[in-house]
């Protein structure tokens, strides 16, 4: 069989972070880059934001996946440069708020602005209930329009 950079892509769409389920690690900006020497596949990743706990289990997963389909591989983490979430595409924003998360903001002003707005409903009326949701990375706020909470997904 031939191991191509195209097919290893693909197959790692079947990655998700545990954490985020509605985004694979190429929308979230995880998986870097594909290197094929002599037949060796090494997967570069970068994790969200360092300890990030859930990097363990993405590289777990990666293995698995790969190796269901015949394919050994190494996973190395890189954490330059690090991982910003500029890497988040348009759509994986776009995701996350179909879920109910509020994604996180273009620039680090804007990530630490209590006034996240509502994925909801788009309003600014919104105060920071927890810094910790579910996981570290997430927090939680509280709507006063649409009076629900919903979490953020910080990054930091
Ligand atoms: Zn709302």
């Amino acid at each position: 069989m031939v191991i191509s950079e195209e097919k290893i892509w693909e197959l790692l769409k079947e990655v998700r972070d545990p954490e985020l389920p509605a985004l694979d690690i190429i929308e979230m900006g995880i998986a870097r880059e594909i290197k094929i020497e002599s037949g060796k596949v090494t997967v570069v990743i970068t994790p969200t934001y360092s300890g990030c706990p859930a990097m363990f289990m993405i590289e777990t997963e990666i293995r698995d996946v790969l190796s269901k389909n015949g394919i050994t591989c190494d996973v190395k983490t890189t954490y330059t440069p690090a991982w910003t979430t500029d890497w988040l595409t348009e759509e994986a924003r776009e995701k996350l708020r179909q879920y109910g998360i509020a994604p996180p903001g273009k620039d680090i002003e804007e990530i630490f602005n209590k006034n996240t707005k509502c994925p909801f409903c788009g309003s600014d009326d919104t105060k920071l209930v927890s810094n910790f949701g579910s996981t570290a990375c997430k927090s939680i706020h509280y709507c006063n329009s649409c009076v629900q909470p919903f979490e953020h997904f910080k990054c930091i």
